[in-house]
């Protein structure tokens, strides 16, 4: 975040990507026009929701309220829309307006009513599919009628819909809890569980600044717990934000006398491919580190549905190369991936990924006592 007078610029350039021709959209859609934005909504729970062209860019930003005007969030989209218009607001929303602040830029912005409280470090623009986006103003905004333009049923762009199905972005239902993973004896086992980079080293930062330490550190710490409540005995390289270097992992690693060790990462490519999404999971050279790899490699992608099996294969991370137990390093999606990010950006499916990968580790000592 960065400060400049009172004016806070507060979320980043999220996606860099070529558009698509527009001129489709003129006549179906005459108030956008040339613009990107092709429906907007704010929903019942508080989210504003967007249909852009495909691979769009965006760019978000926060303004506080002052001297009897509210907070405004704005998000700017390339291309000019048709027509200006003010859309009057409901609940805190004061209102809404479609601007057009130079001749290739849409600017949707909402204000919403003096003194309403928002927290700008809760409010992050979300690519959710490549024409969909959603940023969550919290519990403040929750309940309004809602209120919005254009089409957001709307189907998604072909390309995308052909992998992945529009409901499948978030996997609903139950998340699961300690009490479905299998049994193995307890008191038996002993884990060593690594959180991958950590302190000044945040790994990779993706889409919305989503930190692969900070979604790595959540995963290990739950699936250490997880391993614990079935009689496991685990051991953590780390346990919060501090740096530790990959020799003292491996050392710890082999002077625990562990019987599996398991490095938990999340992947990155450039912000300007968000079309790369999928799971790995790397071993090296040994059968047992490769059953390792494949049990929990087949969890993970139970519960990412859509997001591509990219293996588990070989790989000579430091890591995984020197420890002496049956080792793993396992990628639970890229946080570049438009498909992946919104995954890993929320606690309900960190969660399933850390059922997903206890499961793994049991299902790995069932077929390999
Ligand atoms: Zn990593």
């Amino acid at each position: 975040m960065r400060a400049t007078g009172s004016r806070r610029l507060l979320l980043i350039r999220l996606l860099v990507a070529a558009l698509v021709p527009l001129g489709s959209l003129a006549m179906a859609l005459p108030a956008w026009a040339g613009s990107a934005l092709s429906a907007w909504r704010i929903n019942r729970e508080g989210a504003l929701e967007l249909r852009t062209s495909p691979n769009s860019s965006a760019q978000a930003f926060f303004e506080e309220g002052r001297g009897g005007v509210g907070p405004r969030v704005w998000v700017d989209l390339p291309g000019a829309p048709q027509r200006t218009r003010t859309i009057p607001g409901s609940g805190v929303v004061r209102q809404v307006r479609v601007g057009r602040p130079n001749a290739s830029t849409t600017r949707l912005v909402v204000e919403f009513q003096p003194g309403t409280r928002l927290d700008p470090r809760g409010l992050k623009l979300l690519g959710t599919s490549r024409d969909r986006w959603r940023m969550d103003f919290g519990a403040v905004a929750a309940g309004l009628a809602p209120l919005g333009e254009g089409d957001l049923e709307a189907p998604s762009a072909p390309s995308w819909r052909a992998t992945v199905p529009e409901r499948a972005v978030l996997p609903s239902g139950p998340v699961p809890s300690a009490a479905s993973l299998p049994d193995v004896p307890r008191g038996r086992y002993k884990v060593v569980i690594d959180p991958g980079h950590g302190g000044p080293d945040p790994g990779a930062v993706g889409i919305g600044g989503l930190r692969e330490t900070d979604v790595v550190l959540d995963v290990s710490l739950q699936v250490a717990q997880l391993l614990q409540a079935k009689g496991i005995q685990v051991l953590l390289t780390r346990t919060s934000e501090v740096d530790v270097d990959l020799p003292p992992r491996v050392a710890l690693a082999n002077n625990s006398r562990s019987d599996a060790f398991l490095s938990i990462h999340a992947n990155a490519l450039s912000m300007a491919r968000p079309d790369v999404n999928g799971i790995e999971t790397f071993y090296f050279e040994s059968a047992r580190s490769r059953n390792l790899a494949q049990a929990v490699q087949e969890q993970m992608l139970a519960i990412s549905p859509g997001s591509p099996d990219r293996g588990a294969r070989p790989g000579r991370f430091f890591v995984i190369r020197r420890t002496v137990m049956p080792a793993a390093l396992a990628e639970m999606g890229f946080v570049t991936g438009q498909l992946d990010s919104p995954r890993l950006a929320d606690p309900a499916f960190r969660r399933r990924m850390a059922v997903a990968i206890a499961t793994g580790i049991l299902n790995y000592f069932l077929q390999n006592p």
